[in-house]
């Protein structure tokens, strides 16, 4: 065997397809493989390759902080479906992976794998973490939030009841099947928010609007200051974007040039964390430092700002991974544009980024 992926998320799934491409004997061995995703998948439409898998588009977004900002940027929610589907010559191996080598992983039960190069996407853990609860309402339900061809990706005007004072957010995308996904989101915060709070929320929310009340729930944890891991990739290897918790487009765009270092003999990690995505990284850890130390009230504020930006800082941000001139510059645009209190608590997060671990 050439390749042995270990985890069949998003980021495992897209490499051992794009080593199979490549003519590479993959394998990928997970825990429960043909456990459908309950998690749903999106991202700025701009960010995914070519032939991504999406199942619903918007062709623009809206943001409410301290005031509304209408943003001409489609969003993308995945078929989680195709998002899974593997070539048919990856052999998929259930079982969970106790041991790691050189060369090889050692599975709980015993059974040992061998491969060329063993590449870990079994995903992050971590105590700063996004937190989410989420419901899909019938879009004409969803209409007071979301409009039609519209995301909201954040929103974050107070909801009608909270049980404290810690900023959260309603995000909310089209799904398919008619849906709409509405979101109660804690950005960042160590510990997370606990789940009553979010529902609480959320719950609020649709009731103001006399929305009833769906069943099901999506739960969200999204470690965004994960310790990274060498030779992984994905959200174990700390792509996860410690700003909005996204990487799964990171991930697919990547996993062809993955592949292709594999098959030259090249170390993963060079591609993954390449200098200016190891620089960029820690920019974004500082980011991440600041929106923790800021006052409930301050976050929509930084927000506000942030969607000031001129949208191609706002891009910089957000997306490029490995541009490290273009993320400098956003930031340094937002601390410019921000008043003496929010600059001072940007400053003083400085201190404590600068013991966060980075990648390589
Ligand atoms: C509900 C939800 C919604 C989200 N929405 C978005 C979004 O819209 N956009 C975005 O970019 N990100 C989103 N995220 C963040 C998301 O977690 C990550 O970006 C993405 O799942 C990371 O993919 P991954 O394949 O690296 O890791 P994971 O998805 O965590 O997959 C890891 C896989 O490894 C397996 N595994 C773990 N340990 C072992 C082991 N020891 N042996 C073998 N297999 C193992 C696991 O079972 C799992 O299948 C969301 C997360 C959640 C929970």
């Amino acid at each position: 065997m050439d390749v042995l992926v270990v985890g069949g998320g998003p980021a495992g799934r897209a490499l051992a397809s794009a080593c199979s491409a490549r003519g590479l004997v993959t394998s990928l061995v997970d825990p429960n493989p043909e456990r459908p995703w309950r998690a749903t998948y999106a991202a700025w439409a701009d960010e995914l390759p070519a032939g991504a898998p999406v199942a619903v588009s918007t062709s623009r977004s809206r943001v409410f902080a301290a005031s509304e900002h209408r943003i001409a940027r489609g969003y993308a929610v995945l078929d989680n479906e195709r998002l899974r589907r593997l070539p048919d010559d990856v052999r998929v191996v259930r079982g969970l992976v106790a041991e790691r080598g050189d060369g090889h992983v050692v599975l709980r039960d015993g059974q040992v794998l061998r491969a060329g190069v063993v590449v870990d996407a079994s995903g992050a853990s971590g105590r700063v973490a996004q937190h989410a609860v989420g419901v899909v309402v019938p879009a004409e339900q969803a209409a007071p939030f979301v409009g039609a061809d519209e995301a909201l990706v954040m929103d974050w005007r107070k909801p009608p009841a909270a049980g404290s004072p810690d900023p959260t957010f309603l995000y909310g995308i089209p799904v398919p099947g008619g849906g709409v996904l509405l979101e109660e989101t804690s950005l960042a915060r160590r510990p997370g928010l606990p789940v009553a709070e979010l529902r609480l929320r959320l719950h609020a929310r649709l009731a103001a609007h006399g929305i009833p009340l769906p069943r099901a729930e999506e739960r969200v944890r999204v470690p965004l200051a994960a310790r990274p891991r060498p030779g992984a990739f994905g959200a174990a290897a700390g792509m996860v974007h410690p700003a909005t918790g996204y990487s799964v487009a990171d991930a697919l765009r990547l996993a062809p040039e993955v592949a292709r270092a594999i098959a030259d003999g090249v170390p993963v990690d060079r591609v993954v964390w390449p200098a200016g995505a190891r620089a960029v990284h820690a920019l974004r850890r500082f980011g991440l430092a600041a929106v923790l130390a800021m006052r409930p009230e301050e976050v929509p504020e930084f927000f506000d700002l942030f969607f000031h930006l001129p949208r191609n800082r706002q891009r910089d941000y957000l997306g490029n991974r490995s541009d490290l001139r273009g993320t400098a510059g956003a930031m340094s645009a937002l601390f410019r544009s921000a008043g003496w209190g929010l600059r001072g608590r940007m400053a003083l997060s400085v201190r404590s980024a600068k013991g966060v671990r980075t990648p390589g």
